[in-house]
């Protein structure tokens, strides 16, 4: 028995036959540009903006935000999927839902998770149940990179079986790459994210859609979770071991599509040698969601799969997610509340699982990975890499998985930093993820860690447009007064994790590496180096001090 008001929502729900502007498909629906082609073609951004502007019509449970403004002036969407729709996060208080944060086309010559987000925007809204959105708010952000995307050619991946009439490209309208933003956040694209979704709606889980650039495989959809130990290792094995297999095998019960962790083979002319996936430095966002304390999921669609199947495959690959996390909404709740309790009291603990990482081993994990694969033909060719080519005789392959991210090198895990370079870009990238820095208003005498560095090694080549940069040096305990003034960061809060990952002077990829410490590092004159301007605090000091807002 429905309500007048699931009526009228219905009524509203198969209008859209009679709307301008929307193409209908069979069962009223209004249709993608890729279902529209016959999956020939992707959709423009505009194409994408008039799409979800026609739901936001039909349905009252879809509104829309603005997540950024690209470098090129295009208006990035995100859509706020509930029932009721949250006018404000703040309505979401004390309601049990949990929120899940979809992206797609953040590489945008790998466009199949756009179309498939469209489509799953549109059946989530016109199923006259509604059902996914009892136990959830659904955000999605169908084009994360609309500068790349614009840019459409045949030319653009060539190698991948479709769409015929092109595809974006991977660089934003700075020409930098969006998944190497998570740390130095740069992007208009990757400040929306944290901004309007992170710190606003702050979701359990990030996925985020990309095609894969691999090996020959049958399994139309791989996908993997955060990888650094530096985030809660709860959360990582939890997306690990329970969630992605769940996932996949509802993929595979409910949709029939087979499915693998993502991989690259060790030896590309001998998959005997095992896959890995190492891609786990907190710039991709995945990882970076990770040192946040929340799921995520990085989704790599099998790149020689046709596009049809790409979309389709993705579709069920979103909506085995959204199922899964219907059916675990409480515990993933309350995963991510006790990973936050951790983070801020991680200094407090000299274990193992509380230091911090400097450097890292890629382990197999215990168990094989099984895959459908084919046999391969390889030649060996003088002086480079053998031709691998793939016959048309399928085998499955069990063979190792390196995808354990193992800890070589660590520190005590600080209960907070002073920083005494007064540089305004360290303080508002620190603020621009969310974390709490505040300013000492009375001077103090501490005793602390200092960092004296001995070497500094800039790379040899450009990246995302800088000279990444090492330093390594040793820790020298010391007493030292502070003025007031001072900067103080505290990984007391529940960004801890994240805070030390971007200061602390042996980070990987913190904030010295993205060249954010580069005018305190050396004197002018002569030729050693200043002492580094983070002090590593061990434990709590009796300090003054007001948040900086
Ligand atoms: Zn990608």
């Amino acid at each position: 028995m429905k309500t007048t008001q699931e009526l009228i929502v219905l009524l509203i729900c198969f209008l859209p036959l009679s709307l301008p502007g929307l193409q209908a498909g069979q069962e009223n629906r209004p249709l993608t540009v890729a279902e529209a082609s016959g999956f020939t073609a992707t959709s423009t951004h505009a194409q994408v903006l008039s799409f979800v502007q026609d739901l936001a019509r039909v349905s009252r449970n879809l509104r829309l935000e603005t997540m950024a403004v690209t470098t090129e002036g295009r208006m990035m969407p995100l859509l706020v999927l509930g029932r009721p729709v949250p006018r404000t996060p703040q309505a979401l208080r004390g309601d049990p839902k949990l929120v899940v944060y979809i992206q797609a086309n953040i590489h945008a010559g790998e466009v199949e998770g756009k179309e498939a987000c469209l489509m799953l925007a549109r059946d989530i809204l016109l199923d006259p149940q509604l059902t996914t959105l009892d136990r959830l708010v659904v955000l999605i952000a169908p084009d994360f990179n609309p500068d790349g995307n614009d840019k459409i050619s045949p030319n653009n991946r060539r190698h991948q079986p479709g769409p015929e009439k092109g595809v974006g490209l991977r660089p934003n309208g700075q020409n930098l790459d969006l998944n190497r933003d998570g740390m130095k956040l740069e992007t208009p694209e990757v400040r929306g994210l944290v901004e309007k979704v992170l710190l606003r709606w702050d979701p359990a889980l990030l996925v985020d859609c990309h095609t894969t650039n691999g090996f020959y495989h049958q399994e139309p959809v791989t996908y993997v979770g955060p990888l650094n130990p530096n985030g809660d290792l709860e959360v990582l094995e939890f997306v690990r071991d329970k969630m992605l297999p769940a996932v996949a095998g509802r993929l595979e019960k409910t949709y029939g599509y087979p499915s693998m962790p993502y991989g690259d083979p060790r030896d590309p002319a001998d998959l005997s040698q095992g896959l890995k996936t190492d891609a786990y430095l907190p710039r991709y966002l995945t990882n970076y969601i990770g040192l946040r304390n929340r799921l995520a999921i990085l989704n790599e669609n099998y790149v020689y799969a046709d596009y049809r199947t790409r979309v389709l495959a993705c579709y069920a690959f979103l909506r085995s997610i959204l199922d899964t996390c219907r059916e675990q909404a409480g515990p993933i709740r309350e995963l991510v509340r006790q990973a936050d309790q951790r983070s801020s009291e991680r200094w407090r603990s000299a274990a193992s699982s509380s230091l911090f990482h400097t450097a890292f081993d890629l382990q197999p994990l215990p168990d094989k990975l099984v895959f459908q694969g084919y046999e391969l033909e390889v030649t060996p060719r003088e002086g480079t890499y053998p031709l691998v080519k793939k016959t048309d005789r399928p085998k499955t392959y069990t063979v190792d998985y390196y995808a354990r991210v193992v800890p070589q090198r660590s520190v005590r895990f600080p209960w907070g930093y002073f920083l005494t370079a007064r540089e305004t870009a360290v303080v508002a990238n620190l603020r621009r993820h969310g974390i709490t820095v505040e300013r000492l208003t009375q001077p103090v005498k501490a005793q602390v860690e200092s960092f004296k560095v001995n070497e500094l090694r800039p790379a040899e080549r450009l990246f995302q447009g800088h000279w990444t940069d090492r330093i390594k040096g040793e820790y020298i305990q010391e007493e030292r007064e502070f003025p007031a003034g001072t900067i103080f960061v505290t990984t007391a809060q529940p960004l801890g994790s994240l805070a030390a990952c971007l200061l602390e002077p042996e980070s990987d990829d913190g904030l010295v590496v993205w060249n954010f410490f580069d005018r305190f590092l050396v004197p002018e004159w002569g030729r050693g180096f200043e002492p580094f301007s983070v002090f590593r605090v061990l434990q709590p000091v009796d300090l003054s001090r007001e948040t900086i807002e």
